[in-house]
């Protein structure tokens, strides 16, 4: 066995329903957030925050024969997810053959990596949540929100 870092453990990931069950060694190789289109479209969400593991290092525990595989060639993807509750599993690139993406999401535990990086941030979605303060709306427990800054001032318009 030549491996070149030895695995301090595993990592679980699941479906929605539970009938695939992921796991990677961790740590994993990185962690980032994909603001893409393909990506937010695919997630139905703001962005997408996924886990990169080296192929070798991915393993399909259960429920292989309910992925479900969507190639995106114009993106050079191919998005795998689950046929019974829509969840998206992972997604390979052709031009990186060597890694498999999972959604941090589906892992319980920790994977070793923070996501510290971010791919097309250019695409950030201005309705996206980026952690601004949030108080409680009054009448709805359970239910925060965030004050809206942006004021109308049409007294400002013609001032310059
Ligand atoms: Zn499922």
């Amino acid at each position: 066995m030549a491996q070149t870092t030895k695995p301090a453990g595993l990592a679980s990931a699941r479906c929605l329903c539970g009938t695939v069950r992921l796991e990677i060694d961790v740590p994993a190789r990185w962690a980032f957030h994909d603001h893409s289109a393909a990506s937010r479209r695919a997630h139905a969400a703001a962005y997408a925050t996924y886990v990169g593991s080296w192929r070798k290092r991915f393993r399909i525990i259960e429920g292989g024969a309910a992925i479900t595989r969507y190639d995106d060639r114009a993106c050079g993807i191919v998005r795998s997810f689950c046929a019974h509750c829509g969840t998206p599993l992972f997604y390979e690139r052709a031009r990186s053959p060597h890694m498999v993406n999972i959604p941090r999401a589906l892992f319980s535990g920790r994977t070793g990596r923070q996501p510290l990086y971010h791919l097309a941030i250019e695409e950030l979605q201005e309705w996206a949540y980026t952690g601004e303060p949030l108080i409680p709306l009054k009448g709805f427990p359970g239910v925060v929100w965030q004050r809206s800054k942006k004021k109308k001032r049409p007294d400002r318009e013609g001032m310059f």
